[in-house]
């Protein structure tokens, strides 16, 4: 093993930058080199890679961001572009590639070993969280602790004139980001695919109208509905449109968006950051292949990428019923 290709793919995560660090830094301390490709697996289909060595990665570990850029590529889903990027690795004689990304990224290197076969490890770098086999992705608690710090800024404003938000957050098809922000900001009500379904809509719609002009009734103050995105057709905007058409109820739709990808990491993300990119370079002189980095119980190992893309991964049920448990002490209070 003389040579690694390393990109960073998919949507960015806080936290990539110090797994580049960490890959740079265990390789050297094998002699390994680590040619870094820049903007996801474009990178692969340009050629025009850069040699990472220990300065490029000095002082990148606070950063948010990737030095590598990120992309997404849909010329990398066609054979031609397979190719292409296969003939780059073999070009630039890598024996091994990391691809630092989320689900689609581990699909795409599932789709790159028809053509190439040298080694393949992921790590799991996506605010989403939704990567199975790990029970964190790096850049998910510091979108968590972004969102959280948002949301208390929003409830100064809120508790001031008695209005109500309704919050959405990111989180692609899944509610990780949604329900721990929703139980750590105490949401009066959260909404997610753990919780609700479009074929619903109607009954939860008067559900949340119910809920709020009872609460409204009983004290005056805020209230904050956190909801993740795509679960109500239209986000957030559409659900405060119908509120107000509906059943007369003002309320206030508030976007997070990008800022919960940004951001300097946060202590979890820069740790398992570095102890996922170590172990990435670890497994390979193992001899390990297409598998990815995945942190279990506090425990770094190694799962099958086929592993990491299954999308069964839920939502921690005491979470889902900790919510619940809750708005229920908190309804009995009130009455
Ligand atoms: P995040 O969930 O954080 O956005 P991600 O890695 O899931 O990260 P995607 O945009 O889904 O982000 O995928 C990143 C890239 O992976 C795509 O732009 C594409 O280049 C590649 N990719 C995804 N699916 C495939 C596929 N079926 N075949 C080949 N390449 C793929």
């Amino acid at each position: 093993l003389k040579r690694v290709a390393l990109l960073t793919s998919g949507g960015d995560a806080p936290g990539m930058n110090a797994a580049i660090r960490a890959v740079v830094l265990a390789a050297h301390h094998s002699h390994i080199e680590v040619l870094g490709f820049f903007h996801g697996f474009n990178g692969l289909l340009d050629n025009d890679p850069t040699l990472l060595d220990l300065s490029s990665v000095n002082d990148i570990i606070r950063l948010g961001g990737t030095i590598l850029k990120s992309a997404r590529c849909p010329q990398f889903q066609t054979p031609t572009g397979l190719k292409q990027a296969a003939n780059t690795l073999v070009k630039q004689h890598c024996d091994a590639l990391i691809v630092i990304g989320g689900d689609g990224s581990f699909t795409g290197m599932l789709a790159l070993k028809q053509y190439w076969h040298g080694q393949m490890i992921g790590i799991p770098g996506t605010i989403d969280n939704d990567i199975d086999g790990s029970d964190a992705t790096i850049g998910f608690s510091t979108a968590v602790n972004t969102a959280i710090d948002a949301i208390d800024k929003i409830r100064d404003t809120a508790n001031a004139f008695e209005r109500i938000f309704i919050v959405e957050l990111m989180g692609r098809h899944s509610g990780h980001i949604t329900f721990n922000v929703g139980v750590a900001c105490a949401a009066e009500q959260v909404l997610s695919f753990e919780n609700f379904c479009a074929d619903n809509q109607e009954h939860k719609l008067e559900q949340l109208a119910q809920e709020i002009n009872t609460l409204q009734q009983t004290r005056q103050n805020s209230y904050i509905l956190v909801i993740a995105e795509n679960v109500w057709p239209g986000g957030a905007t559409a659900l405060a449109r119908e509120l107000k058409a509906r059943f007369a109820i003002d309320s206030t739709a508030c976007v997070l968006g990008h800022i919960q990808r940004g951001g300097s990491p946060d202590a979890k993300d820069r740790v398992i950051a570095t102890k996922m990119g170590v172990a990435a370079v670890q497994a390979l002189i193992n001899g390990e292949t297409d598998m990815m980095i995945a942190e279990q119980n506090s425990r770094i190992c190694s799962v099958p990428l086929e592993q990491a893309i299954q999308h069964q991964k839920k939502v921690n049920p005491n979470l889902v019923a900790a919510h619940e448990n809750i708005l229920a002490l908190t309804a009995q209070n009130q009455c």
